[in-house]
Formats: structure tokens, sequence, C-alpha cells
């Protein structure tokens, strides 16, 4: 088959890979139809090496596709289902998984054991090592609970794609940043998880979103899906501007949809590049300090390393509230579903800037990197 690898520091290439093979009774082969590329990409595009992924790793964890196969016990797919695959990789039965804490699933964890939370597609060998979804077939292991059998005439195709990480991701950084009803929710990072929390938010009642980036596509789409939107560029301090827009308090909550490769000072690019401090904490910072006292901050935006000069003392005197980590997938994606089927008012598949084939990959992944004018969500077809 042909499958988007990483070959290496900032370089994916398209090559041929073998063909997957079911290996457990829980397996199931699927032949991916689309599969998209994201944010969380990127980040390995850059680290990859410090991230433990090896040159040929398969990438990719946002598929769908048309199942081939299954294990005997899977079965609630059969051959010929069109299913959706969650990016975390979860057995639906274990401590965790019991408690709905799907990306913590303690039986898919890869070699740090309890080090590190539950296997994940096509994301370095400290998450299980396990190949990704953008390629032309994939092995989908613990198929007996993860994927998400989908009806392609009660909904949209694209925005269906969407359940396997943007949407859960974007719920989940809602749920947790709890906005009061008619509050203000501050959402750093309109990258496609900041796009559908701002239209998650409206949708569950926030009064306001204050959305916040730097590219102005990115701020007219948010602008489209409800947001007042900041250039943080534009101004001298962006958590002095939010305070100022809040009465002087902060908001309500706050989401980090940005992560470790934030945007900052020349100081961080070389503290990242020494290792000094190896990732990047702009967005992280302006996010703690948008926040009101005795709110929320949601963090969804990657981390993976340490950070220096954490602010735990206003933390502290702030009372503020922090939730964070990867999506527990299957906890959001029956909600989702039955949004998808009801008219998709969250406007999901209006995500999707665009569709291009699996071999134009590396053009595309530069572009999503650059964040050329009008690239926000890239869909790749096999
Ligand atoms: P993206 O790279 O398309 O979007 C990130 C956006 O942040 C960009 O538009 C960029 O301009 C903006 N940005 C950069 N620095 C900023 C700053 N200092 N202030 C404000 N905005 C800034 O990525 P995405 O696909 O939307 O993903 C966003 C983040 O969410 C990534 O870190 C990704 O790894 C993470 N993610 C987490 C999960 C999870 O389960 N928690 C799932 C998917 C993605
Ligand atoms: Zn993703
Ligand atoms: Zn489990």
């Amino acid at each position: 088959m042909r499958a988007v690898t990483w070959t290496g520091p900032r370089t994916v290439a398209v090559r041929d890979a073998d063909d997957p093979k079911l290996e457990e009774p829980t397996d199931a082969i699927i032949r991916v139809t689309a599969t998209a590329i994201c944010g969380s990409d990127l980040h390995l595009l850059d680290h990859g090496a410090t991230m433990a992924v090896k040159p040929g790793d398969v990438l990719g964890h946002e598929p769908m596709g048309v199942v081939e196969e299954v294990g005997s016990e899977v079965a609630h797919i059969k051959p010929g289902d069109t299913v959706v695959v969650p990016f975390n990789i979860s057995c639906g039965a274990c401590f965790f998984c019991s408690k709905q804490l799907y990306s913590q699933c303690e039986t898919t964890r890869g070699m740090l054991g309890d080090k590190k939370g539950a296997s994940l597609f096509g994301y370095t060998h400290l998450y299980g090592g396990v190949d990704g979804g953008q390629a032309e077939y994939l092995r989908v292991p613990q198929a007996h609970f993860g994927p998400i059998k989908v009806d392609l005439d009660e909904v949209p195709e694209l925005g269906a794609l969407l359940l396997s990480d943007v949407l859960p991701t974007a719920w989940q950084a809602v749920e947790y940043a709890d906005v009061v009803p008619g509050g203000t929710l501050a959402i750093y990072g309109l990258g496609p998880i900041g796009q559908m929390a701002t239209s998650i938010a409206l949708h569950k009642g926030a009064g306001r979103v204050i959305g916040i980036d730097r590219f102005a596509d990115r701020l007219s789409m948010a602008e489209k899906r409800g947001a007042e939107v900041v250039d943080y560029t534009d101004v001298d301090d962006i958590a002095d501007s939010v305070r100022d827009m809040t009465d002087g308090r902060g908001a309500d909550a706050v989401i980090d949809a940005v992560g470790m490769d934030a945007d900052g000072s020349f100081a961080d690019r070389l503290f990242q590049t020494l290792k000094i401090q190896p990732d990047r904490f702009a967005a992280l910072h302006a996010a703690l300090a948008s926040c009101r006292r005795g709110g929320n901050v949601s963090v969804s935006g990657v981390y993976a390393m340490w950070m220096l000069n954490f602010p735990i003392g206003d933390l502290f005197d702030k009372q503020i509230s922090l939730r964070w980590g990867q999506a527990n997938v299957r906890r959001w994606t029956d909600e989702l579903y039955a949004l998808l089927r009801d008219g998709d008012p969250l406007d999901a598949a209006g995500l999707v800037t665009n569709v291009a084939p699996l071999e134009q990959a590396p053009e595309w992944y530069d572009r999503f990197k650059k964040k050329e004018d009008g690239v926000i969500k890239v869909v790749l077809r096999p």
C-alpha cells in the first residue's frame, strides 16, 4: 500500500509500506477513504526525533474508511460498513475505560507503561508505535470498541470524519472550560480545534467567545462562527486586551488550543532548540493570565515536556482551575453523531477547507504548517 511516512526532521514522504493484516481477534482492517492532517502531526514533523518517531513510521490519526475484514471478537461492525476511527486506541473495559477516560486506557499502553496514556494511531513509539491512518489501509486494534459506524445517508462525510479527533477534542475542551451560562470564553488558537470549540461553546450556551490568532482567514472563519476576534499581533499584551474586553476581570473561562509550538519570543525559540525549555508556552501563559479570578482554564493544545516559570503563585491567588489532556474520544461521539445527523448545527463539514490526493501529502503538510491563506483543515484521499 501507499502511506505517509515520517522520513526525518521536518519531512514526510509517500512511500510503499506493507499491507496490514489481522493480528488479533479484536482487530479490523479498513480501506481508508478519507484521512485528515492535524495540528498534532505538525509537532511530530518538527520534533519527531525527540518524540520517538522513527523514519518509516506511518503517520495519521484521523481516518475513516470501509471495513474490509474483522477479527472473530469484533461484532458491532462488519465488512462493507463505513467507520470513523478514534485517534486513541481504547479497550472499552479496563479501569480507566470504565470511567470513560479512554485516552488513559491501560490495556493499550506502550513501552513506557504507566508513564504514558493509551496508544495512539501514528503518534510515536512513546504512544505504542502503532501505524497511522494516512495510508491506503489501516489495522485497527481494539476494533470491538473503537470504530464508530456511520451512515453517510444521514451525516455529512467530512463532518463525520472529524469524529476521529477534532469534534470530540473541541467538545471536551468546552466541557472542561465549563463556562457559566451566558459567560465569556476566550479561545487561544483558531486552528481546527479553536474553530470547532467556538461553535460548540456558543451552541452550549456561552454568551460570548473571544477568538485569538494572527491569521486573517482563521480570524474571519471564527467570526463567521460567532466569535469576537482579536489579532494578538495588533495589541501590546493580549491578556490585557482580553481583560479590557471583560470589565477588567478576565474571561470566565479560557481554552488553550495552541500547544507546544506556540508563536513566541526569540528567547522561547532558542530555549526550545537548546532543550532548556523544550515546549513553547506563550499561548498557555497568555491563557492563564486572561482568566478571571475563580475561572477555568482548559488546555487542549498538546504539551510534551516541562515548563519553567509556571505561574503557580498567580494561579493560587486567583483560584484558577486547570483541566487538560487528550480527548477521551468515545466519551463524546454519540452526542456529536446526533448533532451531525440533526443538520450539523456546528457546521463541522464547513471546517474542511482542502481535499487533496494522499500522494500530495508532503505539499499539504507544508502548506498547513505555513498556515497558507485558506488552508485550515486538510483532508487527504488515498
Ligand atoms: P493548528 O496548528 O492548525 O492551530 C494552532 C493555531 O494556534 C494556529 O492558527 C496558530 O496561528 C495559533 N497560535 C500560535 N501561537 C499562538 C499564540 N501565541 N496565541 C494565539 N494563537 C496562537 O492546530 P489544531 O489542529 O487546531 O490543533 C491545536 C492544538 O490542539 C495543537 O497543539 C494540537 O496538537 C492539539 N490537539 C490536541 C488534542 C487533544 O486530544 N488534546 C487533539 C487534537 C489536537
Ligand atoms: Zn488530530
Ligand atoms: Zn481500556
